[in-house]
This record gives C-alpha cells, structure tokens and sequence, in this order.
C-alpha cells in the first residue's frame, strides 16, 4: 500500500504535518491502495503565502519563459503518460478507453495553451486608451474526484501562462494520480513556489483556501452544494470565481431522430464515466408516439453494455469510486422505485456476478412525472430517466424544467431544426447529433445553478485575468 504523507510547497515535497489520514481503495476490487495523510490549516496557508510572495517575481517572467515552462509540463507528462492513465483506472476505476483519451486531451491542453499564450491580446490600444489584461494573482484551485487530471492541467496551464501562481486543494481520493503528476511536474523544474498543492478535506483546508485574503481567484470545480458554499467564502474578500458545478442535462430525441442510430450514444452520453460526469445526459427526453421503441432499443442496447474491470478494453461500464458513491446511488434507486417511476432495466444492488467492487447495475426508469427526485437531482451513477412528451413545445419545456444549466443534447434528421431548438436551451452547451464533438477548444461551463464563468482554452485565460483600462 502506498502512503502519500507530503504536500508540494515551493518547490519541496513536504512533510504532512498530521497523522490523520484516509485510506483509499480500489473500487474494482475493494483492496486498500493507499493512505493519504490529510493537512491541518496551517500547511494551506504556508502554501498561499508562498504562493503570494511568488506571485511577486513570477508575474514579471517574460512570455517565452512561460511558453518553456508550459512545454517543460507538457514533456514530463508525456513520458508519464502509460502510469497517469494505469493509476486513474486502479484509484477511479475509470475505463481504460475513456481514460486514454482524457490524458491525451489533459496533456495536450498545455501546448493549446502554450499556442494561445503566443499571441494573446495582453494590451490592446487606441488613440485615447489601453485596454491591459494582468493575471489574477494567487489562484486557489479545488478539484472534484472524477476528472482530476483534466483539471489539474486546465487550471495549472492557463494560470502560468498569466504569470499567476497556483495553491491547489485537489481531492482525496485522487492521491495516487495527483502524486505522479507532482512527481512530473517536479521534473519539469518550473520556478518554486509557483504551484503548490496541499492535501487535505475540504472542510478542513478547502475553506482557508477560500476565505483566505491573500488568494485572489478561486476556480472551484465540484457539486452545486458545495459550490455555494464557496460563494458564500469566497464574497467575504470578493474573490474572482470559476464555479463548474453540477448538471442533470437533458438528451431530447425529436421526433425524425433515426432511433435504432441514436440509442447506443444515448446509453453513451448517460453513462458517461459509469454516470459519474458532471454532462451525463441523465434525462431523455422522447416524444411519447416512439416510446415503446425507445423502450424496446434501451433494454436491447444496455443487455450488450460491457460492464466489468475497468483495465479491460472492451469495458464500457466500470465501478462507482467508492462504497459512499455506490450508497448514493442506490438510495436514488430506491427512491425511483418507491416513486413509483417505471424501471425499466437494472434496479437495486450489484449486477450478477459482481460480489466485490462498487458496482450499479445500469438502470433506467420511465418517469411521468417531473418533480420526482430521480428527475430533478443529480445522482451522479448510470441511471438514465425517460420522459415522454407530447409536442416540441413541451420538450423545451421540460428540458428547461431544471436547476441545473450545463449540457443538453439534440438528437434529429433535420440540423436546421435540431439548431433552432438548440438556441432556446439554457444550457453551457448543447451537441447535436453527436456525444463527442471534435471542436477545438470550445467555452465549458454551466448556465444556472450548473456554475459561474467559462474555461477550456483562452477562455480560461480570459477567466484569470484583471482587465485594467488605462485613458489618455
Ligand atoms: P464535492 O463538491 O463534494 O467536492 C469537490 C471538492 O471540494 C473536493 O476537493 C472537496 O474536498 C472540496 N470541498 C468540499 N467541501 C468544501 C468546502 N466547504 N470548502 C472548500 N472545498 C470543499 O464534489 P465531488 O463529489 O468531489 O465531485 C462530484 C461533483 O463535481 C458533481 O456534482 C459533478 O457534477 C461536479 N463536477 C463538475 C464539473 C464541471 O465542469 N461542471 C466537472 C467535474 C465534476
């Protein structure tokens, strides 16, 4: 078992200065992994003074000091690129194939940075003023569990393409990850100081993190209960805020949608990640004349799911990360259940064969009413709800009927029609007639309760900055 007891605090791996700790393990197979040591407040705000006192010198390194570094990163993760996805897989029990992916994408993101950083518009001038973008400053970032590296890299790489520096409260249960990352990013020899990450709860050093007056922006990424928490720290000082927050997107089929095409990326876009990312399309929406054919397709589709060790290529489902997230999941189940919604496929308890590891069963239920719990929360676990509609009219409607804002997707023959519905969802974002767009680069970030602001590529640059108008 692997014992992560430091922090990286200007430029040192540094002793944890608690013995208690956490023990992760692996959802696959429930055996202990790891033992993270959790900080006390006093080690986070030995990471912001650093961080600030750095903030002094770093913000005035030339762009093609900061392009180097950028590079340096995108190196070291490089050669570590096999043991970043083999430890997402042991510690998540994220799919192979996915994971595969999102690395490449994480890595990569700090040359698309680095190409950004090129020709950024830092000043722009006119005959009587000058518009000057400046880093934020000290940057406090807090990390989710389902897509850490994906984070890491889209905050550390924007933030030092700005000049600013970094203290990064990542989660828990991603210590083995996070520890390799540092380990490549050590290698990298960037100035000290500039990005330091202290683990710990987020209760006990998240919250300094947040309220402390020395950090200038925080970029949180997490569920919506806990992101309004930190809205509510975070005003004390006024902080710059990224929030990107939960979702509980909805997927409409219109009624020319070639259903027997669209199904298995409907299955794909729900159960994205076992169910656990933040843009699972777990609503779908049908028109109600196609139902029993979606009914049909759904259970068809979810009979050939590969569901098993994530280590396996042919996965397509694994485990929930741990036995809290598998409780989660299956009190939503039992709530579907005692609803009184339909279910459709899977249920309560492991699917057959699977004594160890937290494993759902991918479950659907047909839901006739919208209020239902299952409906309207984010559950976060491979349970997908159909709702039925009668007219397009109603399917705006019931996709806009959330608190949440951050995906939706549009499955139909007609793309004038599917982009015409497109521009009345209020929505971050919204795909059409595909689970994976190839765009570059494109704005991430939730409309309503779904979050505040937007990253992924310049946007996320924009998103560190001060904006300083200079008149003459
Ligand atoms: P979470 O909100 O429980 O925790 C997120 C992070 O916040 C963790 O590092 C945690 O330790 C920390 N934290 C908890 N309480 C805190 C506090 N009071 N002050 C400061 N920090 C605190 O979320 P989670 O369970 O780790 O992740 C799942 C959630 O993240 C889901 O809701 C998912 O939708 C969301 N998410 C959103 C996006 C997005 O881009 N919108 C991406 C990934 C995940």
């Amino acid at each position: 078992m692997k014992i992560i007891n430091t922090n990286y605090i200007n430029g040192k791996f540094k002793e944890i200065d608690s013995r208690e700790s956490l023990t992760l393990k692996n959802p696959t197979t429930e055996d202990e992994i790891a033992q993270i040591y959790l900080s006390t407040p006093d080690a986070m705000n030995e990471a912001i003074e650093c961080a600030s006192k750095t903030f002094e010198s770093f913000s005035k390194t030339s762009i093609d000091e900061r392009m180097d570094i950028l590079q340096r990163i995108h190196d070291e993760l490089l050669k570590q690129e096999e043991a970043l996805i083999d430890l997402a897989v042991l510690e998540f029990g994220a799919t192979i194939k996915t994971t595969r992916r999102r690395t490449k994408n994480a890595i990569n993101l700090f040359l698309t940075i680095k190409e950004e950083l090129r020709n950024y518009d830092f000043i722009k001038k006119d005959d009587y003023s000058m518009t000057v973008k400046e880093g934020v400053g000290v940057i406090g970032v807090i990390i989710p569990w389902n897509a850490n590296l994906a984070h890491l890299c889209g905050n550390i790489a924007p933030a030092i393409a700005l000049g600013c520096t970094l203290v990064i409260k990542p989660s828990e249960f991603n210590a083995l990850e996070t520890q390799a990352f540092l380990e490549c990013l050590h290698k990298a020899h960037i100035p000290k100081g500039v990005v330091n990450v202290v683990h710990g709860t987020g209760e006990r050093v998240g919250e300094v993190l947040t309220k402390h007056p020395l950090v200038n922006a925080i970029s949180f990424i997490g569920s919506t209960q806990t992101g309004k928490k930190i809205f509510e720290n975070c005003s004390k000082t006024i902080k710059r805020m990224t929030l990107e927050l939960g979702g509980k997107s909805p997927t409409i089929l219109l009624d020319d949608a070639i259903l027997q095409d669209v199904i298995p990326q409907v299955l794909s876009i729900a159960y994205s990640n076992s169910g656990q990312a933040c843009h699972a399309g777990s609503r779908l929406l049908v028109p109600k004349s196609k139902l029993e054919e979606v009914e049909r397709l759904l259970t068809f589709n979810i009979q050939k799911l590969k569901i098993g060790d994530p280590k396996e290529e042919e996965t397509q489902i694994g485990p929930m990360i741990n036995q809290t997230q598998f409780n989660t999941v299956q009190s939503y189940i039992k709530s579907g259940i005692e609803d009184d919604a339909k279910l459709l496929c899977g249920g309560l308890g492991k699917p057959e064969g699977f004594e160890k590891g937290y494993f759902v069963k991918p479950t659907v239920f047909i839901c006739n009413d919208e209020t239902l719990k299952i409906v309207q929360e984010e559950i976060f676990g491979p349970v997908l709800c159909v709702l039925p509609y009668e007219n397009e009219q109603e399917a705006l409607a019931i996709a806009n009927n959330t608190l949440f804002g951050l995906s939706a997707y549009i499955f139909s023959n007609n793309d004038t029609k599917a982009l015409e519905f497109a521009t009345h969802i209020k929505s971050g974002r919204v795909l059409i007639n595909t689970c994976a767009s190839k765009a570059k680069n494109p704005p991430f970030g939730g409309m309503k309760q779904s979050g505040l602001g937007r990253m992924g590529g310049r946007y996320s640059m924009d998103a560190f900055c001060e904006i300083k108008s200079i008149l003459f």
